[in-house]
C-alpha cells in the first residue's frame, strides 16, 4: 500500500482563504485590521523561521502583525512587562509568545508567561482558563496545532467518531489538547508517552495515529496498522548527513535538499510508514501550515469577540 498524502499546504490555503472575508468585514467595521502581537525572545534559529512564517501569513491575510523582539538577555520581568503592555493595548487582539524561551529565564517561565496573557487574547490557547474550557468542550480559542490536525482529518474525509485514536506525546501544547479534541469528536482515545510499555503494539491498534514526540523517524512501520491514518506532528532539524541518507536513500530528493541547506526538518514518522498507512501527513507540508492557518483564524475570532 502507498499512503494517500494529506496536503497540509492546500488545506491551510483553503482555511486562510475562508478567513479573508471575515478579516475584510472586521477591518471595514472596526476601522482597523485584526491585530496580532508576536513576541520573540532571543535568536533561536527554528523560532526565527516559525515567526517569519507567521508574520508573512498574517500580513498576507490582511492582519496587522506586530513583531516585538526581546534580546536573549531579557529577564522574565521584562517579558511579563511587555505582555502586560500588549494586554492593555486596543490594537492587539491576539498575543503569541514564541516558545521555547531562553533557558536562562528559568524553569516554569513559559507557564508564567502563558498565565499572564489575557485569556481573551490568548490565540495559542495555552492560558489555564482556555485549557479548562477546552477540557469542558466549550473553548473559544483552541490550541492551533491540535485544532489544525482536526481540520486535516475533517477536510480529508477521515471519520473520527467511533474510531480508535492513539496520541503519542502528552505535552501541554500538542499531546494533551489533541487527545481532548479527539475525545470531543467521539473517538476512543489512548494517550501514550515515554513510559508506555509496548508502544508499537499499542500504536498498531489505532485507526488514527498521531505522533507528537520530537524524535526523528521514531514511528516505524511496526507501529502502524495497515490502512491507518497517520498524522506526523514532529519537526526536528537534523544536520547529520548519514541520518538523512539512511532514512531517505542515496539520490533521494530529500538528500538533495539536505545537501543544499546543510540540515533538514524530519518528522516523527519513518518514511517506510508510507508503505503501510492508508493516509499520511508529510513533513514539511503537513501539520505545520495548519498551525499557522489556525493562528490566523484564532486572531480573527479574538478580534470579533473583543469587538462585541
Ligand atoms: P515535548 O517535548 O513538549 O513533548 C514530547 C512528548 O513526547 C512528551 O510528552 C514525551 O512523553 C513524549 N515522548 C518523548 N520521547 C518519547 C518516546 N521515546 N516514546 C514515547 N513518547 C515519548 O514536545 P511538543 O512540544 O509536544 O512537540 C512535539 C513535536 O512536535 C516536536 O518535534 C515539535 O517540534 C513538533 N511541533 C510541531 C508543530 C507544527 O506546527 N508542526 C507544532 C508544535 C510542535
Amino acid at each position: 500500500m502507498t499512503a494517500r498524502l494529506l496536503d497540509g499546504q492546500a488545506i491551510a490555503a483553503e482555511i486562510r482563504a475562508s478567513a479573508l472575508p471575515g478579516v475584510q468585514a472586521f477591518t471595514a467595521r472596526a476601522g482597523r485590521p485584526p491585530g496580532l502581537g508576536i513576541v520573540l525572545v532571543g535568536d533561536n534559529p527554528a523560532s526565527e523561521v516559525y515567526v517569519r512564517n507567521k508574520v508573512k501569513a498574517g500580513n498576507d491575510t490582511g492582519l496587522w502583525v506586530d513583531l516585538q523582539r526581546l534580546p536573549a538577555t531579557a529577564s522574565l520581568d521584562d517579558l511579563l512587562a511587555l505582555v502586560a503592555r500588549l494586554n492593555a493595548s486596543d490594537r492587539h487582539d491576539g498575543i503569541l509568545v514564541q516558545s521555547p524561551l531562553p533557558a536562562a529565564m528559568g524553569k516554569g517561565a513559559a507557564q508564567r508567561v502563558f498565565d499572564a496573557i489575557d485569556p481573551d487574547k490568548d490565540v495559542d490557547g495555552f492560558h489555564p482558563v482556555n485549557v479548562g474550557k477546552l477540557v469542558q468542550g466549550r473553548a473559544h480559542l483552541k490550541p492551533c496545532t491540535p485544532s489544525g490536525v482536526i481540520e486535516i482529518l475533517d477536510r480529508s474525509g477521515i471519520a473520527i467518531a467511533g474510531r480508535h485514536a492513539v496520541v503519542i506525546g502528552r505535552s501541554e501544547i500538542v499531546g494533551k489538547p489533541m487527545a481532548m479534541l479527539l475525545l470531543q469528536r467521539d473517538a476512543t482515545v489512548t494517550i501514550c508517552h515515554s513510559k508506555t510499555p509496548d508502544l508499537p503494539g499499542v500504536a498498531a491498534r489505532a485507526d488514527i495515529l498521531i505522533a507528537a514526540i520530537g524524535r526523528p523517524a521514531f514511528v516505524g512501520p511496526s507501529f502502524v496498522a495497515p490502512g491507518a491514518t497517520v498524522i506526523d506532528v514532529g519537526t526536528t532539524p537534523v544536520s547529520d548527513r548519514g541520518v538523512i541518507e539512511r532514512l531517505y536513500g542515496a539520490g533521494s530528493p530529500r538528500l538533495a535538499a539536505f545537501e543544499k541547506r546543510g540540515s533538514l526538518v524530519v518528522g516523527d514518522v519513518h518514511p517506510k510508514v508510507a508503505d503501510v498507512a492508508g493516509a499520511l501527513t508529510p513533513v514539511p507540508g503537513g501539520v505545520g501550515p495548519l498551525t499557522i492557518a489556525m493562528l490566523l483564524k484564532n486572531t480573527l475570532a479574538a478580534a470579533e469577540a473583543r469587538a462585541l
